[in-house]
């Protein structure tokens, strides 16, 4: 047991199903927590990983169930109360009860919010058929089922998702267009030079990507299906489907009239997320992990929410120590975040912001084998490696210490 059993929660209320849901409830039940465990998630499923969606399942080589991130026999091992397909509207923080849609109340001691972010949609687009956003299973499946060989896919926005969708989409046989506002693809993660190389690779898979291009001003639709997309300047540009893949806003509604702050300094892709102390703590007796929330780094007192896969697993895992051990802080994490583009694994480690300094000191982008890294005021913030994993693995701790940059720093 913890060291100050005395103020563990006797009921830990857990909302969101998913990554890092599912790793504060194993890592609660892993530190010899006793008390009640809930897990209250919108989707029907069991927690399942979404990375694959964008690749594996995507490209059909995997089927849904492999997708699964635990079987239910495992969740009743934990002795978990699972509530799926119910989402939580608000929080009576005065009662301590979360409020579910359908108006049950379920009473916590300890709150912890893992409610991950939603696609943006296309404003305009709602009620056409073949318009997209990836963001869950049913989302993967639908896109899926219309990529066929010939078949016309417009892709709004470059970003990581855009990105591995088009690639897989090529792999698939569609005809596909890629359109961003933005000079290169993943332009808020990587300078323009990384940009113009992925382009290339894009382009060379036979992608018609249109970088700097006019904003889109709507969709044309022929018996409610998708038929064009229209830009600012005029152009119109036939579609069978269209992938909006323009960011993520945090799931924080329900949160409305909570204690909790919304806000932050933003990263690319959102608007504001649950700020949380470097515990993961939004306000007494609540916290937050993943995808939802911004932590405070003790090292800078800026408040940084990812869009990471293992961060949302660290964080959870954090929170649930946090919860049961009060003297509990977490050490210092490395962001972590991977792409597959065709044949290609982009790694980062850190923050790459697009106008910090950026060098390849290892490799050659035409070799397609490279280490990158970033750096600001003189010290190491974020390191890309494509090719090199085991390389990229030792710029790790430059990364972590914001080791002051010189070529030569992990040697
Ligand atoms: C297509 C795709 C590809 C990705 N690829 C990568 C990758 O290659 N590498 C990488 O590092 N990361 C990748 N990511 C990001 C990664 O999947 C996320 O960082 C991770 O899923 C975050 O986990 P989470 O538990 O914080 O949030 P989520 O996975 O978003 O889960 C939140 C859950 O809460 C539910 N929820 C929301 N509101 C409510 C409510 N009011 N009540 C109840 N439940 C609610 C949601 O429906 C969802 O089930 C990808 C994401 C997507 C969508």
């Amino acid at each position: 047991m913890t060291p100050d059993a005395g103020r563990e929660p006797a009921r830990v209320v857990v909302v969101g199903a998913s990554a890092a849901g599912l790793a504060v409830v194993e890592a609660a039940r892993s530190q010899g927590y006793r008390g009640e465990l809930t897990l209250i998630g919108d989707e029907p499923h069991l927690p399942y990983d979404r990375p694959p969606l964008s690749k594996q399942l995507l490209t059909g080589d995997w089927p849904p169930e492999r997708l699964l991130l635990r079987e239910q026999a495992h969740l009743d091992g934990l002795a978990v109360t699972m509530k799926l397909g119910q989402p939580a509207s608000t929080v009576d923080a005065d009662a301590r009860e979360v409020v579910l849609a359908d108006g049950d109340r379920v009473p916590y001691d300890a709150l912890v919010v893992t409610t991950g972010v939603r696609a943006r949609c296309l404003p305009g687009s709602d009620g056409i058929s073949g318009v997209h956003v990836l963001r869950t299973l049913q989302d993967a499946l639908a896109l899926r089922a219309e990529l066929v060989p010939g078949r016309r896919l417009v892709v709004l926005g470059a970003g990581v998702l855009g990105a591995e969708a088009a690639a897989v989409a090529r792999g698939l046989g569609a005809e596909v267009t890629v359109l961003d506002p933005l000079a290169w693809p993943l332009a808020r993660i990587v300078n323009r030079e990384i940009g113009g190389w992925l382009a290339e690779v894009h382009r060379e898979h036979g992608v018609d990507l249109r970088c700097s291009c006019a904003p889109v001003t709507g969709l044309h639709a022929a018996e409610g299906h998708v038929a064009a997309v229209e830009l600012a300047d005029g152009t119109v540009l036939p579609a069978d489907t269209v992938l909006v893949a323009i960011g993520a806003t945090p799931a924080v509604e329900w949160l409305a009239g909570s204690p909790v702050t919304i806000g932050g300094p933003e990263p690319a892709s959102g608007s504001g997320g649950v700020l949380c102390d470097p515990r993961g703590q939004a306000a007494p007796g609540i916290y937050a992990a993943g995808d939802v929330a911004a932590w405070q780094d003790p090292a800078t007192g800026e408040y940084r929410r990812y869009e990471h896969r293992l961060n949302a697993t660290e964080q959870g895992r954090a929170v649930a120590r946090a919860l049961l051990d009060p003297g509990f802080t977490p050490p210092p994490s490395v962001p972590y975040f991977w792409s597959d583009q065709y044949d290609l694994k982009l790694q980062t480690f850190g923050t790459l912001d697009a106008d910090d300094e950026f060098i390849v000191v290892d490799g050659s982008l035409g070799a397609r084998r490279f280490i990158g890294v970033s750096h600001r005021d003189g010290l190491v913030r974020g390191a890309l490696g494509v090719g090199m994993p085991r390389q990229l693995r030792a710029w790790r701790t430059a990364v972590a210490e914001h080791a002051p940059w010189k070529e030569t720093t992990p040697a």
